[in-house]
């Protein structure tokens, strides 16, 4: 049970945490900080946080555990807002899509407070955002990562293991570096590939003829290019070295596929779509729907 969790940046990753721990009895208080005073009073009155904080200093006083979740781009002025208020005794987690930019800024900020920082990632979400946005069961079945790095405090990992548990997740642990290429490969090109096609269409003269008729796959795959703009900005930015090299070896396939088509290959296109089928059909693991948003 935790006696007092402090989130900083009060939106879907923050908020959801906090509503699961409430529904599942294992927080007794919630205090909140958002720059705006209107997202602090909306995550109030939506029973998210029990108590609105005006700063970072006010909203860490007394936390036993501490969860950043604001965008990326961030981080690093918020763990330099709060590091001077850290005491001994708290523990303090994050929630964001990559992690080497997060662990490198910890460690240069938090000083003798580092080993008890756990980078984390919850992978769950949806493409809405602030506290409205937040639901309960988020995480109810999904994936949490922590990438502890080599100062981290074992105690302190545990701690937000047993957090993100309780939230119906299961939770896993890698390196900083393997978390950031698998995530590449799983979140961030899908979503560039998302942005880019339909910023695509959109430029065309009859996007909303064309927009008219999607439905199926084109509606699935075009969902996550309603994501926040401002969050994947910063992801693509902070996890560039993954994304850079992933991002050449699709051109290189996109160039052969390409060619394939121009030369009328249809073995290369069976071979390839065979291949992606059944890996896709025997080996992805697809979380179970908890409810109708996700
Ligand atoms: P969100 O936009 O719903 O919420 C972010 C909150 O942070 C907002 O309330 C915003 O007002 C606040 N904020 C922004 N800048 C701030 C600052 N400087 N100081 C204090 N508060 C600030 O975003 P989200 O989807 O909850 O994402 C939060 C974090 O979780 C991000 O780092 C994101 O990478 C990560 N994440 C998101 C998802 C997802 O699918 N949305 C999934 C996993 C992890």
């Amino acid at each position: 049970m935790i006696n007092r969790l402090a989130i900083i940046g009060i939106g879907l990753i923050g908020g959801s945490l906090s509503l699961a721990l409430k529904q599942a009895g294992q927080v007794k208080h919630v205090v909140g900080y958002a720059r705006n005073e209107a997202t602090r009073e909306r995550a109030l009155s939506l029973g998210i946080i029990d108590t609105a904080a005006a700063s970072i200093e006010a909203a860490v006083a007394e936390a036993d555990v501490i969860l950043l979740a604001v965008p990326m781009g961030a981080m690093a002025s918020v763990l330099a807002e709060m590091a001077p208020h850290l005491t001994d005794n708290m523990i303090i987690t994050d929630a964001g899509s990559t992690k080497a930019g997060v662990a490198k800024a910890a460690s240069d900020i938090l000083g003798n407070s580092i080993s008890q920082f756990v980078p984390g990632h919850p992978i769950a979400g949806t493409e809405k955002s602030g506290p409205s946005a937040a639901f309960a069961t988020l995480y109810q079945d999904h994936k949490v990562i922590l990438t502890p790095m080599k100062q981290t405090n074992v105690s302190a990992v545990e701690t937000i293991k047993t957090m993100w548990q309780q939230t119906g997740a299961e939770v896993s642990e890698m390196t900083v570096e393997h978390h950031d290429l698998i995530l590449a490969a799983t979140s961030h090109i899908p979503h560039l590939l998302s942005f880019n096609l339909v910023g695509l269409l959109a430029q065309n003269e009859d996007v909303d003829e064309v927009l008219r008729y999607a439905a199926g796959g084109f509606r699935d795959f075009s969902r996550i290019a309603s994501s926040n703009p401002v969050m994947w900005r910063d992801i693509c930015l902070s996890n560039h070295d993954a994304i850079l090299t992933l991002l050449q070896q699709y051109q290189q396939q996109l160039t052969e596929i390409g060619q394939a088509i121009q030369e009328q290959d249809g073995d290369y296109l069976m071979t390839l779509f065979q291949s992606a089928k059944t890996a896709r059909d025997t080996r992805f693991e697809i979380p179970k729907v908890t409810n109708g948003k996700k």
